[in-house]
C-alpha cells in the first residue's frame, strides 16, 4: 500500500495505462487530510483509505474511486463530539481533451461524470473536489438529536429539563390574544 503525501498528487499518465487497466490502494495521513479539508471545525485522527481503478475503453478512460475515512466534529444542535463517516464512491469517464481546450482541464469537466485528460489525468483533483462537496454543511449527531434547551442549556438528549414544565410567559400572552377572538 502506497502512502500519498496528498490526494492532489494522484496524477496518472494515460499512455502507460493499457488494456488491463490499473488498480491502486493508498493511505493518506491525518495531517494531509486535515489540510485538504481546510476546516477548523473538522479534525482527522485516522488515515483515510483510497482505492482506485482505471480501465481503458479505446481512447476513453474510466475511473472508479472509493474514499473511506472519518472526521471528528461537534454536533450543531447538542454541541456534543461526533464522528462523521466518509464512504464515497465516485465514477468518472475521461475523454481526450479537444486540441483547442486550454487551461485547467479538471475545472472544465462537463459534469461530475465526465472529465478530460491530455498528457496527464488529474484524478487527485477530481477526488478532492468531490470529497469536499460530499461533506455535510451542517453536522448533526443523529436525526433524532434534541439539541440544547434554549433557556437553561441542558442537553435534551439526556432527558427533559425543568423548563418544559413551566410555560413560556410569551406563549401565555399569545394564548390570551387568541382567546379574545
Ligand atoms: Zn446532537
Ligand atoms: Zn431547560
Amino acid at each position: 500500500m502506497d502512502r500519498a503525501k496528498t490526494i492532489e498528487d494522484i496524477r496518472l499518465i494515460p499512455e502507460t495505462i493499457g488494456e488491463a487497466g490499473i488498480e491502486k490502494d493508498l493511505t493518506v495521513s491525518p495531517d494531509a487530510m486535515a489540510s485538504i479539508l481546510a476546516d477548523k471545525d473538522l479534525s482527522v485522527e485516522e488515515s483515510f483509505h483510497i482505492h482506485y481503478e482505471v480501465k481503458r475503453r479505446k481512447e476513453n478512460l474510466h475511473a472508479g474511486v472509493d474514499v473511506r475515512g472519518r472526521v471528528r466534529t461537534n454536533c450543531s444542535r447538542c454541541l456534543g463530539p461526533m464522528t462523521h463517516e466518509v464512504d464515497l464512491h465516485l465514477e468518472s469517464e475521461y475523454v481526450p481533451a479537444p486540441p483547442e481546450m486550454q487551461g485547467e482541464l479538471e475545472a472544465q469537466r462537463t459534469s461530475p461524470d465526465t472529465g478530460y485528460y491530455r498528457r496527464e489525468l488529474l484524478l487527485g483533483q477530481y477526488i478532492v473536489s468531490e470529497l469536499v462537496l460530499s461533506l455535510p454543511i451542517i453536522y448533526t449527531c443523529g436525526e433524532g438529536c434534541r439539541g440544547l434547551c434554549p433557556q437553561c442549556g441542558a442537553n435534551l438528549n439526556e432527558g427533559p429539563c425543568t423548563c418544559a414544565a413551566a410555560p413560556d410567559p410569551r406563549f401565555q400572552v399569545l394564548a390570551q390574544l387568541k382567546n379574545k377572538h
